[in-house]
């Protein structure tokens, strides 16, 4: 519902805050607010964690087909409210509704997925050097466990996380991005009607520094899992560990569509608009980088223009709309500040600056495209996260997979070839935790792990059966049944 006071969910109730503060809501389209959030301290990160490890033991005995059960009536009650939510998504986000009725869909598959890993978060039993002696391995769960998340997909990265996480047994304090508090609202009505108990399930909004720090220092917390940027990223991996804290980091990306000379050209410009435009190119897997053989460049740069410049950009719950807002102004300014850089760095074909007239109250960008960018320039190397498209020249696919490499992110990448010899080569050769061919950089499925090389991701993949070992520990059960005393020994 529009106009609300979001509020944070703590043991089973929504509460205000002790203080008491409040902040709007902003929609980035026109920069009116949706509505109010509480804005919370690391008092109520206590309260949260606290009601999150009084929930634990009964959460964890609770069979996990059962908790999968949970789960899999709020996939049930999302794709009820599939329209509704996608719209919130947009409103708040940014994102065109056809984007944001995907995002819901990935949200209603991990659900469903990790639902039915209730069934199946099988455990090893293993053959004994002993005679009468049954050795077994099984997954129990870590105990109260932080979410953090950024607001690019405010309903699939929670879900992606939150399912895994519940499914193994652990209780939740989420921590949602402060721009997008009605996403985790929504996704926490949805957790109720389904059944969660309370203390399960805990949502704190405020200030990621202050609220962050808290519950990566706090005692009862057993594991923090981020997705977000590698400022923010690298800093709470440190603190974490300093504080023995398991941690998963999911940070930046800087992904390259790979243009080889005998690729289908209409295809791989579709895919390089696509990929760096649509979501305004806030995606961590959005394409930002275009690596092209020099034989076909001018021809993909043409198309790449062409097809952009037919794309419509306004809210994104407008029909039609393919190109949504910036999602605040801050990022509106970081974005803006790139665009001058890369008009210093490189050659501007598209774009270039912010959107007015009708739209100068959102914070929009028309869909830029730079060519005759270097490996050097600013724009190849660092991520931008907008719409922004920079084609650097290739002399050969050797060069063109160097190219790619010459990255510290390794998130995603796509090659364009029709030749299986160069597709098994790019698969050997480029450093990326997810690898296309002849589809775009941006896109994934719930049941494949998810996740980066390099200084993308640390501390283990997200989604598919590969969550289940970030939100689990492994125990060895060892049981004699002899009754005698061993001759043997143990060493
Ligand atoms: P961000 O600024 O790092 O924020 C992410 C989350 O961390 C937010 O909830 C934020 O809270 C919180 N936070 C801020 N300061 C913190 C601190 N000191 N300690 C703990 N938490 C803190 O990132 P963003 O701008 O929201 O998201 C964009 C970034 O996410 C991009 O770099 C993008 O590539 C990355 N991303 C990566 C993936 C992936 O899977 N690899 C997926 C999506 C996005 P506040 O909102 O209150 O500041």
């Amino acid at each position: 519902m529009q106009n609300q006071l979001i509020q944070n969910y703590i043991g089973g109730a929504f509460s205000a805050p002790a203080a008491g503060r409040t902040q709007d809501n902003i929609n980035p389209a026109n920069g009116q607010s949706l509505g109010q959030v509480v804005v919370s301290s690391a008092a109520e990160i206590e309260t949260a964690v606290h009601a999150a490890k009084t929930a634990a033991y009964a959460w964890r005995m609770l069979p996990a087909p059962k908790r999968g059960e949970i789960l899999f009536r709020a996939q049930h009650i999302l794709r009820q409210r599939k329209e509704e939510v996608a719209r919130a998504l947009s409103l708040e986000e940014g994102k065109s509704i056809a984007d944001a009725t995907g995002e819901v869909q990935r949200a209603i598959n991990c659900f469903e997925f990790s639902a039915g890993e209730g069934r199946r978060s099988f455990g090893q039993v293993i053959p004994s050097e002993l005679p009468n002696n049954l050795i077994y391995t099984r997954r129990i769960p870590l105990g109260v466990v932080a979410l953090i998340t950024p607001w690019n997909f405010p309903l699939a990265i929670p879900v992606w996380k939150a399912a895994a996480a519940l499914v193994c047994g652990n209780t939740i304090v989420f921590k949602p991005a402060s721009s997008t508090p009605w996403c985790a609202h929504l996704l926490t009505e949805i957790l109720i009607e389904a059944g969660i108990p309370a203390g399960v399930w805990n949502v704190v909004y405020g200030p990621g520094g202050s609220l962050g720090d808290a519950l990566v220092k706090h005692r009862d917390v057993a594991a923090i899992s981020f997705t977000g940027s590698n400022e923010i990223g690298q800093r709470l991996y440190g603190l974490g560990a300093a504080h023995n804290k398991k941690v998963q980091c999911e940070m930046g990306g800087k992904n390259a569509i790979i243009v080889l000379d005998d690729a289908d050209l209409d295809l791989a410009a579709t895919a390089a608009v696509q990929g760096a435009f649509y979501s305004s190119g806030q995606r961590c897997t959005a394409t930002s980088r275009a690596v092209v053989m020099k034989s076909v460049l001018s021809t993909f740069c043409e198309r790449v223009v062409e097809k952009a410049r037919a794309l419509k950009v306004g809210p994104g719950t407008e029909p039609g709309v393919q190109v949504g807002p910036l999602v605040d102004s801050k990022q509106l300014s970081t974005v803006l500040s790139y665009l001058d850089i890369g008009k210093r760095e490189a050659r501007l074909l598209l774009g270039g600056s912010r959107l007015d007239g009708a739209l100068a109250a959102g914070y929009f960008v028309a869909p830029t495209v730079f060519c005759d960018v270097e490996r050097t320039h600013r724009i190849f190397q660092e991520e931008i996260f907008g719409p922004v498209l920079s084609i650097a020249a290739a002399e050969d696919e050797a060069h063109a997979f160097a190219l790619a490499n010459d990255s510290s992110y390794g998130l995603s990448s796509s090659v364009y070839t029709r030749d299986v010899g160069r597709v098994f080569r790019y698969i050997d050769l480029v450093e990326t935790g997810i690898l296309h061919v002849n589809s775009p950089t941006v896109g994934g499925e719930a049941q494949v792990p998810f996740g980066g090389l390099k200084d993308t991701g640390v501390g283990g993949r997200e989604q598919g059966t590969t969550a289940l070992d970030f939100f689990t520990e492994w125990q060895s059960v060892y049981i004699d049944y002899t009754g005698t005393r061993r001759t043997a020994s143990f060493y």
